[in-house]
C-alpha cells in the first residue's frame, strides 16, 4: 500500500502530498515518522491507496506509526480550511492537535500494578521480605508496583514476579484536571420559554439558530438540555466559551451535569492534563468538548450539537496565522456532521442578528429573565456636571450614594473600568513629552503597585524615571485613571470595605482568575474592581450594584464597531447586577449622556440598537454590507518593510484598477500604531463590496513575504490599531 503524506513542515514549498510505502499499522489519519531529505520528520497520512503515481520501487518507507490522532472529519475538512484561510495544509492540520503533542513532549502516563496470580506460593523460609510482601498482596490483590516496592523492597517484589506469584500490569492513567472538584448543579425543570426554545431548535429545518436571550434568561439550561438529548442519541457535543478561565462556572456546571463525559480543553492545564483530556475525546471516552476558540477543533466524532456561547465575543477570531474564525469552522463541522449549531448571546453581533432577522438562521428570543426577575435599573450620571461641581474623583455622587447603601445592606458591588494600571500615561509638564515604550509607538501606563511603567502592547516594563528623559524636567504628571487608582480611591472612601481587583496584572498564574472569582463568590470581598474580564457571564447572586466608570471610552475608537462594542459591554456588565432575589442597579457614568448607543443600552433595547446600527452600516457601506480587508506588512527594518509595502501595494493596485466597481476604498498607509515590538507597521486598507476578489488578494499580498518582512491578511479585523 502507498500512503499519501503531508509532512509537518509549515513552508508552502512542501505543501503537497508525498508518497511513502505504508508499513504495518498505517491507517488514514495516522501521524507517522518519515524520511524527508536527510532528516526524519513527522507526517500525516491523508490517504492510503494501491499502487503509486511514481515508480513504486523507489518509494521510501514510513519509519514508524506514532498514533492515530486525526479523525476522518479532520482529513475531510483540512482542504477547505487551508483554502479558505490561504495557509498550508501542515499549518491547518496543526490546528487539530494540541501543540504539546506535536512537540512530542508528553506521552500517555502509565501506572504499573502488582496483581496476585498464584494463590499458593512456596516462599523459602529465609525470604522474610518476600513472605511479608506475599501476605500483603493476598490482602491487596491489586496494588501499585512502586508503592509495593517502597514497602517491601524492590528485590522481594521482583522475586515474587519471577516466581509468577504476581504479575505486573500496566494501565493507562488519566491526569484529570478537575478530579475532586465535583460540585452539584441540579437540573432545573425548564420554563415554558426554555421548552419552546428546545423544541423549536430540534424540530426546525434550519441548521443554525441564534438564541438571543437577555442576561439571566436561562440560556445555559437550554444548552445543557440539548446536549443531554444528543448524548442520549449516542452523539457528542462541542461547547465553546469565550475564555475558559473567565467562565469557570460554565465548565463546572457542565462537569456537574455530565461528570467525566466532559473533557475540558484549557490552556491553563498542564501539558499532561491537556494531552489526556484530548485523548479522552479522541477515543470517545469523553463526549463533550468544552473550551475556548481552539476547542472548535476537538477530535469528537458524530457531533449532535455545537454551542457557541457569547457568540459576539471577539475572542472567537484568531489573531494568529491561520486567522480562522471559530464560527466559520463550526459551520463547516455542523455541515459535515449534519448537526445543529447554536449561537447564544444577550447582545448578538450585528452580522449574526442580521442573518437571523433575514431568516438565514433560526431566531429564538428570550426577552425576560428567569422568573420574570426585573433587569437592573440604570441610572445615568453626567460626568460633565460632576466636573463642574468640582468632583475630581472617579466616582459620581450617584455612584457613591448607591455604593453606600449597597454596602450598608451587606450586598456586593462590581466596579467596571476598561483600563488597568494606575494612570493611563505619564506626561512631562515642562516639555509635554509623553513617556513611550522603546519598542512600540505607544505611551506607557504607570503601575503604582509595582512602581513601574508598563507597555500594554508588548508587556515591557520600565523603571519609573525621576526626570523627563527628553528635557530633564522633574514635573511628571499622571493622566487618566486605571483600576489601581480606583482601588486606592475606594479604600479612602470606604476604609472597612474589602476590595478585590481583577485585571491582567492580578490574574497571572494557572488559577489566577479562578482564585479571585472564587473569593468574590464566597463573599470574602465586598467590591470587585476590574476590566472587561469581569463583564463575562459571571453569576454572583449577591451583586446588586454595578458601576460603569467610563461608559463612553470605547465609543471614541476610530472603529466601525465601537458603537456595537460599547452597547455589548454595557449590557453585559449591567447583566451582572440583581441576578437573584434583590433588585439590581447600575450606575453608568458618561461625558456624553445623549449618545444614542448609551440610550439603547440603558433601555435594554437591542432591537432599537440593531435597527439604528444596521442603517448606519448600510449608509456608510461597512460590514455586513462590505468587507474590510487589511494587508499588514511589518518588519524590523523600516526600509525593507516600506519596500515590501510598495510591492504589495502596486500588485494589489492592478487588481483595484481592473475591478474598481468591487472596491469601496483602497489605500496604503502607516498603521495607526507605527511600531510594535520593534517592528515597523504598514498596511494596505481596502473595503470590498463582496468576497469575490479575496483569493486573488491573498495571493498577491502573500507574494510580498520575504525573509525579513512579514505579510498577512486580516478580514474585518477586530482591532485596527
Ligand atoms: P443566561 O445564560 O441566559 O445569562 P443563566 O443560564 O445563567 O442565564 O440563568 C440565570 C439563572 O437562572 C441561573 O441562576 C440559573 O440557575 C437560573 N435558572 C435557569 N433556568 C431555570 C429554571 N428553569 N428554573 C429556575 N431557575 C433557572
Ligand atoms: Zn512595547
Amino acid at each position: 500500500m502507498t500512503a499519501e503524506v503531508i509532512v509537518d513542515i509549515a513552508h508552502s514549498e512542501v505543501d503537497r502530498i508525498f508518497e511513502y510505502r505504508a508499513v504495518e499499522g498505517t491507517e488514514e489519519g495516522c501521524r507517522v515518522k518519515v524520511p524527508f531529505g536527510n532528516r526524519i520528520v513527522d507526517g500525516f497520512v491523508m490517504r492510503l491507496k494501491e499502487g503509486s503515481d511514481f515508480d513504486a520501487s523507489k518509494l521510501k518507507s514510513i519509519v514508524r506509526v506514532i498514533d492515530r490522532a486525526l479523525t476522518k472529519e479532520c482529513l475531510a475538512l483540512v482542504h477547505s480550511i487551508s483554502e479558505r484561510y490561504h495557509c498550508s495544509k501542515a499549518l491547518t492540520l496543526r490546528l487539530f492537535l494540541p501543540s504539546e503533542m506535536r512537540k512530542g513532549a508528553v506521552r500517555e502516563l502509565f501506572k504499573t500494578y502488582a496483581v496476585l496470580k498464584d494463590g499458593q506460593a512456596e516462599i523459602p523460609a529465609r525470604a522474610k521480605a518476600q513472605a511479608a510482601a506475599y501476605a500483603f498482596v493476598c490482602e491487596n490483590p491489586r496494588f501499585g508496583y512502586t508503592e509495593l516496592c517502597e514497602k517491601f523492597g524492590r528485590g522481594a517484589v521482583n522475586a515474587l514476579a519471577e516466581r509468577g506469584t504476581i504479575v505486573l500490569e500496566k494501565e493507562r492513567v488519566n491526569r484529570s484536571p478537575y478530579a475532586g472538584a465535583e460540585i452539584k448543579a441540579p437540573a432545573h425543570s425548564l420554563t415554558q420559554a426554555q421548552k419552546n426554545a428546545v423544541s423549536t431548535i430540534l424540530s426546525s429545518e434550519k441548521r443554525v439558530h441564534l438564541l438571543h436571550g437577555v442576561t439571566g434568561s436561562g440560556k445555559t439550561e437550554i444548552y445543557l438540555t440539548l446536549i443531554a438529548k444528543m448524548l442520549d442519541e449516542g452523539k457528542s457535543a462541542v461547547f465553546l466559551v469565550p475564555e475558559i478561565s473567565l467562565t469557570p462556572q460554565m465548565s463546572m456546571q457542565l462537569r456537574a451535569r455530565f461528570s467525566d463525559r466532559v473533557a475540558i480543553l484549557h490552556s491553563g492545564l498542564s501539558a499532561g492534563e491537556k494531552f489526556d483530556e484530548w485523548w479522552r475525546l479522541r477515543t470517545g471516552e469523553a463526549k463533550i468538548a468544552v473550551g475556548a476558540r481552539s476547542a472548535i477543533f476537538a477530535p469528537v466524532e458524530n457531533i449532535g450539537v455545537i454551542v457557541i456561547d457569547e457568540e459576539h465575543d471577539g475572542s472567537y477570531a484568531s489573531e494568529q496565522n491561520p486567522r480562522y474564525n471559530a464560527q466559520e469552522i463550526a459551520l463547516l463541522r455542523a455541515q459535515y456532521n449534519d448537526c445543529k449549531l447554536i449561537l447564544g448571546s444577550a447582545t448578538p453581533s450585528v452580522e449574526t442578528y442580521r442573518k437571523a432577522a433575514e431568516g438565514e438562521y433560526g431566531l429564538i428570543e428570550l426577552p425576560e429573565r428567569i422568573n420574570k426577575r426585573p433587569l437592573p435599573e440604570v441610572i445615568i450620571a453626567d460626568m460633565r456636571r460632576e466636573v463642574r461641581r468640582g468632583n475630581n474623583t472617579p466616582f459620581s455622587a450617584a455612584l457613591r450614594d448607591e455604593l453606600e447603601s449597597c454596602l450598608a445592606e451587606g450586598n456586593q458591588a462590581i466596579i467596571f473600568l476598561n483600563r488597568r494600571g494606575f494612570a493611563q500615561s505619564v506626561v512631562c509638564r515642562d516639555c509635554g513629552n509623553v513617556l513611550k515604550c522603546e519598542q512600540c509607538d505607544v505611551s506607557l501606563t504607570y503601575h503604582s503597585e509595582e512602581g513601574c511603567l508598563k507597555c500594554h502592547y508588548c508587556g515591557a516594563s520600565y523603571r519609573m524615571p525621576t526626570a523627563c528623559p527628553a528635557c530633564g524636567g522633574v514635573h511628571l504628571s499622571y493622566t487618566g485613571t486605571g483600576t489601581q487608582k480606583v482601588v486606592g480611591e475606594l479604600k479612602k472612601l470606604y476604609p472597612s470595605a474589602r476590595i478585590l481587583r481583577m485585571d491582567v496584572d492580578t490574574t497571572s498564574g494557572k488559577e489566577g482568575h479562578y482564585k479571585i472569582l472564587k473569593k468574590f463568590a464566597d463573599r470574602e470581598a465586598d467590591i470587585l474592581v476590574g476590566t472587561q474580564m469581569i463583564a463575562k457571564g459571571h453569576d454572583f447572586p449577591a451583586v446588586t450594584l454595578v458601576g460603569i466608570l467610563d461608559a463612553d471610552m470605547s465609543l471614541h475608537f476610530s472603529d466601525y464597531r465601537s458603537g456595537e462594542r460599547t452597547f455589548q459591554l454595557i449590557t453585559q456588565v449591567a447583566g451582572r447586577s440583581g441576578r437573584a432575589q434583590e433588585q439590581g442597579k447600575v450606575v453608568l457614568q458618561t461625558y456624553d449622556p445623549e449618545n444614542y448607543i448609551l440610550r439603547f443600552a440603558v433601555n435594554y433595547d437591542y432591537k432599537g440598537f440593531f435597527r439604528h446600527e444596521i442603517s448606519v452600516r448600510k449608509a456608510t457601506a461597512f460590514p455586513p454590507f462590505a468587507k474590510i480587508v487589511r494587508v499588514m506588512v511589518t518588519g524590523e527594518e523600516d526600509k525593507k518593510a516600506l519596500g515590501s509595502l510598495k510591492e504589495v501595494y502596486f500588485s494589489l493596485k492592478e487588481l483595484f484598477e481592473a475591478h474598481r466597481d468591487k472596491f469601496l476604498f483602497f489605500n496604503k498607509m502607516r498603521s495607526p500604531v507605527k511600531r510594535i515590538q520593534n517592528k515597523f507597521r504598514y498596511q494596505v486598507l481596502m473595503r470590498l463590496t463582496d468576497d469575490a476578489l479575496l483569493p486573488e488578494i491573498y495571493a498577491r499580498a502573500l507574494a510580498g513575504k520575504t525573509r525579513d518582512v512579514l505579510v498577512y491578511v486580516e478580514e474585518n479585523p477586530a482591532n485596527l490599531s
